[in-house]
């Protein structure tokens, strides 16, 4: 099961390329310009050119998905990514200049989002934590790219392999498993800075008990902080067919199980296993519609005509991004 689960990061990857290369990401606006986010593309690109050298076999599997992905995938992805690095941005603006922060993304994958933000903010100390497969890979990836380890002025640890760097380190745990996962963030971070917890489809492939086990411990850790989660939510209403059928399928063609799908299948539900802290949720239907200006959605429409509406709402209604600050 933890093979089938480590390979949705290949999903995440392919999509990502594919919104690149469409010019969905980097957003101009929003991405660039509000988080100050250079080189998104270049970045990417690299990442993926020496991912061929490290891996044909994920490589191969990459560039097939990305290059076979549809409008309505390239609109979600965009969405989930600018949404998160808003939320992001929003967390460390408020913390202001000059004071320590911490980025801790809990089943990072291959996301790349820390290398501009580790460019932009002298005072970040970021942790990226996956299973032991992806972090080897990721760590492999980062090493052998000149232009990568450069901007993350990367060493290698001796003992490990990995590589990391002063305020960037690359942890390969189970999140699944407690005790490894909270004995390696209080080892790395500290509970007095303000930290921020990403989940970017994490959650959603951890059984109930093991995540609420996470938030709970790690929210009890860090005195401050944010949560970010983005996750699909199965539907609420008597007659949504959606969470069963995405089930269904997952089950049938990959043998991958979301165990909580229909459990928290609404924004409230979701937000309900954040216990003491102030809490947003919003479907990515309505952040869409409430949060993203005319002048970027003209820009999306002129990228690759969208027939499907109707679609994308009814997919997009059924992720949400959750913030919970204490
Ligand atoms: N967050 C990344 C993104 O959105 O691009 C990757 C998302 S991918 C769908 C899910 C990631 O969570 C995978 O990299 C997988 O290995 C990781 N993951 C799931 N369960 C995990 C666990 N128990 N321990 C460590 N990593 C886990």
């Amino acid at each position: 099961m933890e093979r089938i689960v480590q390979q949705t990061d290949y999903d995440a990857l392919s999509c990502r390329i594919s919104a690149i290369s469409k010019g969905y990401l980097p957003s101009p606006s929003l991405q660039i310009e509000r988080c100050q986010y250079d080189g998104y593309r270049e970045i990417h690109m690299e990442y993926l050119r020496v991912l061929k050298g490290v891996s044909m076999k994920i490589y191969s599997k990459v560039y097939q998905v990305a290059k076979t992905s549809f409008p309505v995938m390239n609109y979600g992805t965009y969405l989930r990514t600018v949404a998160i690095d808003l939320a992001l941005d929003e967390f460390l603006k408020r913390v202001g200049d000059g004071r320590k922060v911490q980025v801790v993304n809990l089943g990072c994958g291959s996301d790349l989002r820390m290398i501009p933000l580790l460019r932009n903010l002298s005072d970040l100390f970021y942790v990226d934590v996956d299973y032991e497969r992806s972090i080897s890979v990721k760590s492999k990836v980062l090493w052998e790219s000149p232009m990568l380890r450069e901007m993350l002025d990367l060493k290698r640890e001796d003992s490990t392999g990995e590589v990391s760097s002063d305020r960037y380190k690359l942890v390969a745990c189970d999140l699944n498993r407690l005790d490894q996962t909270m004995q390696s963030l209080q080892a790395l971070t500290s509970p007095d800075y303000p930290t921020v917890i990403i989940t970017e489809c994490l959650l959603c492939y951890m059984r109930d008990r093991e995540s609420q086990q996470l938030i709970d411990s790690v929210m009890g850790f860090y005195k401050s902080g944010s949560w970010i989660s983005y996750d699909p939510i199965g539907g609420s209403a008597p007659d949504d067919r959606f969470g069963v059928i995405m089930q269904n399928n997952l089950k049938e063609s990959r043998n991958l199980d979301m165990p909580t799908l229909m459990i928290y299948n609404s924004t409230e539900r979701y937000a309900s296993r954040f216990h003491d802290a102030d809490t947003t949720a919003i479907d990515m239907w309505e952040l869409f519609t409430s949060q993203i200006s005319n002048e970027e959605c003209a820009r999306l429409r002129s990228l690759q005509f969208l027939d499907e509406i109707e679609e994308l709402k009814v997919m997009q209604k059924h992720y949400l991004l959750l913030v919970a600050r204490w």
